[in-house]
């Protein structure tokens, strides 16, 4: 009994390791996602949806200094409705949305917080 509690135990902090944050293990940082995201938004701007899928504001725009020079952008987020971790669709138009700053942050927090 007790060598099965520790085979068991082992088992689960390999198991966990990847999720140490409570945030999607998926990987964001590929060239891949990025021109999925930036496909999916045309998407988005040919259907004339130019607002949050939460909140139906528009989105805001937001300042910031890249080299040198203020750079105006829009504050248009891309999230996973079923997120990645919980074994939602990556590359999947169905399962993306687009979300103000505002929207994002509430959602990927009550995400967080139900896993724990
Ligand atoms: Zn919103």
């Amino acid at each position: 009994m007790a060598v099965r509690k520790t085979l068991k135990s082992a088992y689960q902090v390999e198991e966990k390791k990847p999720q140490k944050w409570g945030v999607s293990t998926a990987n964001y940082n590929t060239q891949r996602w990025r021109d999925y995201k930036k496909r999916y938004i045309q998407y988005r701007l040919s259907l004339g949806q130019t607002t949050c899928d939460i909140c139906k504001k528009d989105f805001g725009f937001k300042s910031r200094m890249i080299k040198g020079q203020m750079i105006k952008y829009l504050e248009r987020e891309i999230d996973h409705v079923n997120p990645i971790s919980l074994g939602g669709e990556m590359y999947d138009y169905d399962n993306l949305q687009q979300l103000c700053h505002v929207c994002h942050t509430r959602k990927t927090s009550k995400e967080i917080k139900e896993r724990q």
